[in-house]
Order: structure tokens, then sequence, then C-alpha cells
């Protein structure tokens, strides 16, 4: 794909293909002088007042932080300080002249500059534009590297979450409601790849450590189930997601259900997803592979479930081998508290409370010289005692032996979901 960059910019007309949320994030990153209309092309939108939208989504994103019921525990400088940087990106999006149109109408476009902000669009927005190849796009990704686009608002409160050292209050935890997948790639960060046929999970352990979690902490302010696959196990999810703790009010900001696309939901556990709008669903799109991703967009998108697609990246970074070890123990505490996964990605399985899900699966899967630091969620009867357990796991535990054994911040960018082959199986 063409780099866009603002210094060969020849005052072409623009056009930004991809959904709302993520126009804007690119809009963000526009020259404040930028007095050009610039086109968004988003078949949801198509047709609607710029402003109106605007509004919609800001309104969206200042009650999510006014309201919340965690953020009177939050620090009120940074609050405010949040809450003004939210609303001066705004005030610069309202500043900038956009029209939002449908596929339909974007054919003369072709030759100006179309930035692609959509991985699974592509193909439609080729039809539209004429375009037979990704190199007829700009692409997104060096728009996106900058500004406010680094920091999207769930990133900015899951740092935020961990400096409330007053409370117990969590960045992202995941749930693993399976070590199953209907995908086995190669370089699968959760290390699923090395499971041979594993167990289905107890669905009463998890129930019982997610609401044991709930009832300990303070708030969470990414809740996410996940996998494995966690399609391949419906029933439990809907379990999770009828616990009163997960209604808005409750204790967790976002709700996120992660999935490969190469299984729908079914109808049961849809109509109850609808009913929750802290709930979306990430979707990774591994083209060929995610072969339900049409299926699934409409599904969700029927039933009125927000959903989004991991950003554009074509590429994965190595974690590496978990049975090598890549640093001595001072760059692994150095890397360990340098990594977003502490922050984005503590781990539930089986009954436990891991620092990543690295430490998490390779500890099941009997990696690690030792066995691995964690909580045991089901162990203190007390909910006070498990407080404090995890407290301590969560501000002073370091993973140092599971990072000796990781290249998360080293490694090199690959290709994503390279399936293994029966020989490497
Ligand atoms: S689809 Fe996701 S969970 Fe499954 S093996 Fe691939 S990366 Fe791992
Ligand atoms: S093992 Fe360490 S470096 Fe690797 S993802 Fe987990 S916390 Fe990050």
């Amino acid at each position: 794909m063409k780099e866009f960059t603002w210094e060969a910019y020849d005052e072409r007309r623009i056009l930004i293909c991809g959904s709302v949320n993520m126009c804007f994030m690119i809009l963000g990153q526009f020259p404040g002088d930028y007095t050009e209309t610039v086109y968004l092309c988003d078949e949801n939108y198509a047709g609607m007042d710029y402003e109106e939208v605007l509004s919609q989504i800001e309104e969206k994103a200042v009650s999510q932080i006014e309201h919340s019921q965690l953020t009177p525990s939050i620090d009120s400088e940074e609050e405010r300080l949040y809450l003004e940087e939210v609303r001066g990106y705004f005030e610069k999006l309202r500043r900038l002249k956009v029209k939002l149109l449908s596929g339909e109408e974007i054919g003369s476009f072709a030759g100006d500059y179309c930035i692609l902000a959509s991985r699974t669009l592509f193909n439609r927005y080729c039809k539209c534009l004429g375009y037979t190849s990704l190199e007829d796009f700009y692409s997104a990704v060096p728009i996106l590297k900058t500004g406010y686009a680094r920091m999207t608002y769930f990133g900015y409160l899951t740092t935020l979450y961990r400096r409330q050292k007053n409370g117990l209050y969590l960045g992202g935890v995941e749930i693993n409601l399976t070590k199953r997948c209907t995908l086995r790639c190669r370089d699968c960060a959760n290390l699923i790849q090395y499971y041979d046929c594993p167990e289905r999970m107890d669905a009463d352990v998890v129930v019982r450590s997610v609401k044991r979690l709930l009832a300990a902490v303070d708030g969470i302010a990414m809740f996410k189930l996940m996998g494995g696959e966690p399609l391949l196990e419906q029933e439990m999810m809907q379990k999770i997601l009828s616990l009163p703790e997960l209604s808005p009010g409750g204790k967790v900001l976002g709700i996120q259900i992660i999935t490969n696309g190469t299984l729908l939901f079914n109808e049961d556990l849809l109509k109850l997803m609808r009913k929750n709008p802290l709930l979306g669903v990430l979707m990774s799109n591994y083209g060929s592979l995610s072969f339900k991703e049409q299926e699934l967009k409409k599904q969700l998108s029927d039933f009125g479930v927000q959903y989004s697609e991991i950003a554009e990246n074509d590429r994965w970074r190595n974690f590496g081998d978990p049975h090598k070890v890549y640093h001595d123990p001072e760059e692994a505490s150095k890397l360990y508290n340098k990594c977003r996964s502490k922050e984005n990605c503590c781990t539930v399985l089986d009954g436990r409370f891991y620092a990543c899900p690295r430490a998490a699966h390779g500890d099941m899967l009997g990696f690690y010289p030792e066995p691995e630091g964690h909580v045991d969620l089901l162990g203190p009867e007390d909910e006070l005692t498990l407080r404090a357990e995890l407290k301590k796991f969560y501000y002073e535990y370091e993973a140092t032996s599971v990072c000796m054994r990781c290249t998360n911040l080293t490694g090199d960018l690959i290709e994503r979901a390279v399936q293994k082959t029966k020989k490497e199986s």
C-alpha cells in the first residue's frame, strides 16, 4: 500500500474508507489549518449530517467517562484532564469540513487520496472505486501511529485504572472460556497451538471465578471474553453475561468478546448481548480463514450489537518460543514493567488469576521451571483476603521468569495467523 504523507500531499481530494470511529481517529491527525472537504465512506452513516454524527459520538464518549460509577474514584484532576483532552479532540474534528458518503457515491474518487481504514471491506471499496489491489489505496497505518489515535479510549482507561492504587481497579482482564480453538495459528501469543486436544473447561469454575473476581475488585476497565475461540462455549458465555455485575452501572466499563470470525453466535446469546450497551465484539479478520466474517457481521448488525475489527495491521509480533530463554532476569524485569500486557491482559484461567496469557497458558502447559505466580480465585473464602492477595499480586508481582522467555517487546513482525502444518502439530 502507498503511504500517505502530508509532505507529499498535492491537494487532491481525500476519501477515507472505513468505520466512522476509525475515520475520526484519522481525521484527528489532520493539520489544524486543513480547509478542504474530507470525504468519509461508512454505509451506516452515509448522508447524515457530520455535526450530528460527531455530537452523537462525543456524547457517548463523554457520558461513559462522567456517568460511570467508577470515575468518582479516579483522581478528579486526571479525569478533568482526560475529559478536556477528549473534548479538545472533538473540537478539532468540528473545525473540519466533512461529508459522509455511501459506497455508491465514491466512484469518482479513483485517483484521489483514498485512505483505506477497514480491512474487511476492502473488496467492497475496490468494487466501488474500480480498484483492483491494495496498491491503489493509501494506508491508514502511518497516520494512526501518531497522536491521540494511539491512545484509544479504553487504552487510556486501562492505564489510568492501574494508577489508582488507593483501590483495586484493573485495566483489561481476559477471561478464558476455552483452550480450544477453530484455528491453529503457529504463532498464537496465547500458546493455544501447544495444547493437544484440550479438555473443555468446567463452566462452574469459570463462572465462580468471574463472580469472585468481580466481588473483590473495585472496577475493571475492559472485561474480555476469549479463548482459544470463545464462541465454542456459548452457554458458558451466556451464564457470564447474565451476571448482574456486568450490567451498566456495575463494576465494568466495557465488555469485549474476541472472536476469529469462524463461528456465529446463537440467537439467545445475541438477544442477551443486544441488551447490554457496554458490550462489543472484536473480530480478528484473518482473511479466508475467517470464513464466517461477513455472516457474523450481518448477524451482529441485525441484532444491533456493536462490533469492530482488530486495527489495521497485517502483522503480528513474534512472542518467541516459550521454551527458550531470551533475556536475563534484570532485562526481563524491565520488559515486564514496560509491557502493556500487564495493564491490558491480566488473565483468568481455570480459576486462577495470572499476570498475562502467556504466563497463564505456559504455566498450565508446564513450560516453566517453577510454577508461575498467580492468585487462586477460588482459594480464600473471605473476600477481603482475596482482595488483599489480588492487590498485592497486581501491583507487586513481576512475571520475570515468563518474560525471560518472551519476545513481545523485542521480536520481529511476522505474518499473522499462519496455520500449523500437520507435520508441525
Ligand atoms: S485464532 Fe486466535 S486464539 Fe486461535 S490459535 Fe489463532 S491466535 Fe490463537
Ligand atoms: S510474558 Fe512478559 S513480556 Fe511477554 S506478554 Fe507477558 S508480561 Fe509481556
